[in-house]
């Protein structure tokens, strides 16, 4: 079991020696736990992608303290220093040609790197403390449910990691919106997240380009690097279905049905094992949610889960990207 620590100044002390020192420490952000270490310690870089069993075609994205420490690591244009001052520290990631010091092992052979300034006070202070960028993927086994608190990450990856900081639930409990701005005239989305392409395109005054992520291609047909059909899946099937059409799946009774919020839907209204994302319909709610309901539900043993689709405006898209890529059936 991983020791966990908290936001004391002696807890933070200790583990930015830690990560000075090379090692690897699970670390709350407001998107989700991520799994960190220091960006420019290539050994521990790639103990990473060893203990998510992530492929290390999946580039990682690094974390910063501020602006001008983001500068050391990519070079920035004038789109990306006006994304950066409206929506840092915050849930957005950039894209940007990549300084040579930054490994290869993190940028997957390109020559971009994915970089962002997080929020959760607890994670400024360890950055702040160690001076340090780190590189932090999300703190689960590759393809699996990204971990929103310090027991989700126990509960997965325990066994094989020494530390573990407990800042509470994740705020926001969806991955980060990324956004490519490696060529300043084509601004691409390549996550969908919590800050969405109206505000990034009106920040900037640009329309920004939407990657097709159901089908894993970008505009002109080249694959988008770590943008994988599935991803975030639990073990037990999902399903997502419309509930305001005609249902035309079979749902038994060892099967989980979640709705978006807590309603009368008829057609389902009496089934035995039934929840909802939220209780009066917001969306932020829903996104806090959704992880931790999926992991509760997969900890279940239930056939399958039915899963609503949720209104597909601003968050609601980001929700049901990730529901999409749940659906492992
Ligand atoms: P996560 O799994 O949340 O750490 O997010 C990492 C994702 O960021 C990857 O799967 C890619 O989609 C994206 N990413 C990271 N670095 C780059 C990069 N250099 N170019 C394009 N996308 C990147
Ligand atoms: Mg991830």
């Amino acid at each position: 079991m991983a020791k966990i620590f908290g936001d004391t100044e002696i807890d933070i002390v200790t583990v930015s020696k830690e990560l000075r020192n090379g090692g690897i420490v699970a670390v709350p952000t407001e998107t989700v736990y991520g799994l960190a270490c220091d960006a420019l310690n290539e050994n521990s870089c790639k103990k990473i992608f060893e203990i998510k069993e992530r492929p290390f075609i999946d580039p990682l994205i690094i974390h910063v303290l501020d602006i001008s420490a983001a500068k050391d690591l990519a070079y920035f244009n004038d789109i990306a220093e006006k994304l950066a001052e409206k929506f840092w520290p915050g849930p957005l990631t950039i894209v940007l040609q990549k300084n040579p010091l930054v490994s290869n092992i993190i940028t997957a052979n390109r020559n971009t790197v994915a970089i962002r300034s997080p929020s959760h006070p607890l994670l400024r202070k360890l950055l702040a403390q160690s001076k340090i960028p780190l590189a932090a993927p999300s703190a689960n086994p590759f393809g699996y449910i990204s971990p929103t608190s310090a027991n989700h990450v126990q509960d997965s990856l325990g066994d094989k990691i020494d530390y573990i900081i407990d800042g509470g639930e994740c705020e926001i409990g969806l991955e980060s919106t990324i956004i490519d701005l490696s060529d300043e005239s084509f601004p691409t989305l390549l996550r969908t997240g919590s800050i969405s392409t109206k505000e990034i395109s009106k920040c900037i005054n640009l329309p920004i380009i939407e990657i097709d992520t159901k089908n894993n291609l970008v505009a002109e047909g080249a694959p988008a690097p770590g943008l994988l059909k599935n991803h975030y899946s639990p073990h037990t099937p999902l399903i997502l279905l419309d509930f305001n059409l005609p249902c035309q799946k079979k749902i038994d009774e060892q099967d989980a049905v979640v709705l978006f919020n807590k309603s009368n839907k008829q057609a389902i209204s009496d089934h035995k094992n039934l929840f909802w994302l939220t209780e009066k319909g917001d969306l932020s709610e829903a996104a806090h949610n959704l992880y931790n309901l999926l992991r509760n539900l997969d900890n279940k043993n239930f056939n399958k889960i039915f899963f609503e689709k949720v209104p597909n405006s601003d968050l609601g898209k980001a929700i049901n990207d990730r529901l999409e890529k749940a659906q492992n059936s």
